[in-house]
């Protein structure tokens, strides 16, 4: 096949950039028509309150190779990067940034990789500056937990920036529709020939991080949910650590008794029952989040609503048995 008969579908997520999209047009177009193969550029306007919609449309006016896909409210980075994917046609597919973050020449690099037949490609940062140290240390610290407690493997410091085979993205877009989810964990989960690429981070180009330390939390939190089940057994564990706790403190309470006559009651029992309770209330906790898990599954709400696009059609509405 000619190299220009191939295409790479480049997703590109937004939300609330009215800042930085001219900007990442303006540097990164000249370089998608400069690619050795075909292109096309999916926004994803992920509910954007501020102009952004506006100068997508813009954009796509001019420029039939832009699709905009517009979302009837804000459905979050994860969701606006499943639905780039499920959008695309081409033979490859990239999901980047919209503030330049991601070094829009690296395509090249990445459809050499496509080329040479690998199907899915990590791009691993090297640095990033932009982040600050606790973001960089609270990051590295959750990859080592959840290789601990998963038996998935993820690579450390993989971005949000990726590019898969059309058949890599045929499986991201058939099979993994879970509702709790973490797709860069799928992503380096589905196996297939893989490779990695890696590279230094930049400053956003304006606009600020969309990610606040609580989505951030919330998205470590759901990544364990959907990725161990380890947390699950931690009830079993303490049982055994309870009951040999007790077993000791049984021990030594006869033990004073008949040593000094006076078995020593009333602290220790509040002591006990304080930490009993704490361990109790904590496992109930996880018990919780593992049932709103299943019960959002259970209601199969959609990923996402596309309220309108642009230079592509609509996907219809998945009909419900
Ligand atoms: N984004 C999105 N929906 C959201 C939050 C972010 O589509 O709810 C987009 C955002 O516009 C950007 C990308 O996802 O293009 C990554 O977000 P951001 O740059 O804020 O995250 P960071 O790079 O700081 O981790
Ligand atoms: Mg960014």
């Amino acid at each position: 096949m000619e190299e220009k008969d191939r295409k790479l579908s480049i997703v590109v997520s937004v939300y609330n950039e009215e800042a930085a999209l001219r900007e990442f047009y303006r540097v990164s177009r000249p370089i998608f028509e400069s690619l050795s193969w075909d292109y096309e550029l999916i926004f994803v306007n992920d509910g954007s309150s501020d102009k952004s919609g506006e100068i997508l449309r813009g954009f796509a006016a001019e420029n039939t190779k832009i699709r905009l896909v517009e979302f009837s409210r804000n459905f979050g980075h994860e969701a606006a990067m499943i639905a780039g994917i499920d959008y695309s046609t081409g033979d490859g597919v990239v999901c980047m940034d919209a503030d330049l973050q991601h070094p829009p020449e690296l395509l090249r690099d990445i459809i050499a990789k496509l080329g040479e037949g690998y199907e899915v490609v990590n791009m691993v940062r090297t640095s990033n500056t932009s982040a600050g140290w606790l973001k960089n240390v609270t990051s590295s610290a959750f990859y080592h937990l959840i290789n601990r407690i998963s038996d998935v493997k993820m690579l450390e410091n993989a971005s949000d920036f990726f590019a898969l085979s059309a058949e890599a993205a045929e499986v991201l877009r058939v099979d993994y529709r879970e509702k709790v989810r973490f797709l860069r964990g799928y992503v380096q989960n589905i196996g297939f020939r893989r490779t990695a690429i890696t590279y230094e981070a930049r400053p956003r180009v304006a606009g600020h991080s969309k990610y606040s330390i609580r989505r951030l939390a919330r998205l470590a939190v759901n990544t364990i949910l959907c990725f161990s089940d380890m947390p699950l057994r931690l009830g079993i564990y303490t049982g055994f650590f309870v009951g040999l706790l007790g077993i000791i403190l049984m021990i030594y309470t006869i033990w004073s008794h008949i040593v000094t006559g006076t078995p020593n009651g009333y602290a220790t029992i509040v002591v006990v029952l304080c930490f009993m309770f704490a361990v109790l209330f904590f496992l109930l906790g996880i018990i919780g989040e593992y049932i709103a898990v299943l019960f959002a599954e259970l209601k199969d709400r959609p990923v996402y609503i596309v309220r309108d696009t642009v230079n592509c059609e609509k996907k219809p509405l998945k009909e419900k048995s």
